[in-house]
């Protein structure tokens, strides 16, 4: 179901709906937990979605895991949409089995979830893992964040687009102008990729950052974490995918070379049951946490 099917502010009415409908849909099979991935920081203790939730306003501080245990009677679970398919990779992905997965995740903004030794890493107030915000450049230009030279700013769709944008205004950038229809708005990190790939030396500059910046946080990841697996998805994923041998060449740039050696880098392109399928990796992997 999407979200503001209903409209805008319907969200806690789209979730209550498609819950209905499943429990509906399960006949006979025990249903054991509810999980439900939000884009926005969560206070995952209290079962709180922080006040910051861009794309779903109506749930900023709405204490939707209570809401909802309450009304289904079902024990239930909220937490970040990327730390929730973090576990959905490493519970359902290809990888799974592994101890320790890394999932960075371009998409509009730049998520990014973390399992170390089979824990979810989520920190004392549940920023653990917001790499997309993670300085790459620390003399860069400002972040929207608030930060300066920020992963996001470089690799995610947003800032992809807004590196576009400016260049498309210089002389050279008359092509990334000229694709657009003129028209800024329709500036889209899909179609700077494309020009790239047609030899357009603006975009080509644009996404040569980007897979830079991807390098420097493969880079950082690598040297800082040495997981097993490091997987790069979500909706800018596809365009990276294409230039594989460029991010992997990066990442040889900035990680030392033992440390990269034993870190898998896979580019999977996003896929929406991923993210759903988050939903019940977070669930099963709370109730796992309470018998602990
Ligand atoms: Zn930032």
């Amino acid at each position: 179901m999407a979200t503001h099917a209903g409209g805008a502010g319907t969200a806690q009415a789209t979730i209550d709906a498609l819950l209905a409908e499943l429990r509906r849909q399960s006949g006979t099979r025990e249903i054991v937990g509810i999980g439900v991935g939000v884009p926005a920081i969560v206070d995952v203790t209290a079962g709180v979605i922080g006040e910051e939730a861009h794309n779903v306003p109506e749930l900023a501080g709405v204490p939707l895991a209570a809401t909802l245990c309450a009304r289904f009677a079902l024990p239930a679970f909220v937490d970040n949409d990327v730390n929730a398919l973090a576990l959905a990779e490493w519970r359902f992905g290809v990888n799974r089995g592994v101890r320790s997965l890394v999932v960075l995740a371009p998409g509009t903004g730049f998520g990014s979830g973390i399992v170390l030794d089979g824990r979810l890493i989520r920190g004392v107030r549940g920023f653990g893992a917001e790499l997309g915000h993670a300085p790459v450049k620390f003399d860069g230009p400002p972040c929207w964040c608030g930060g300066r030279g920020c992963l996001a700013l470089y690799a995610s769709g947003r800032g992809i687009a807004e590196a576009a944008r400016e260049r498309a205004t210089t002389a050279s950038g008359r092509a990334l102008a000229e694709a657009a229809g003129g028209d800024p708005r329709r500036m889209d990190a899909p179609l700077v990729f494309r020009l790239a790939g047609a030899g357009d030396p603006a975009a080509t500059g644009v996404i040569d950052e980007a897979c830079r910046a991807l390098g420097a946080m493969l880079g950082i990841v690598i040297n800082g974490l040495n997981p097993e697996v490091i997987v790069i998805t979500g909706g800018v994923a596809a365009g990276f995918a294409a230039l594989e041998t460029r991010v992997l060449a990066a990442a040889h740039e900035y990680a030392f070379e033992r440390a990269r050696a034993g870190t898998r880098i896979v580019i999977a392109p996003g896929d929406k049951r991923s993210s759903m399928r988050g939903a019940a990796a977070l669930a099963f992997y709370e109730l796992e946490e309470r018998k602990r």
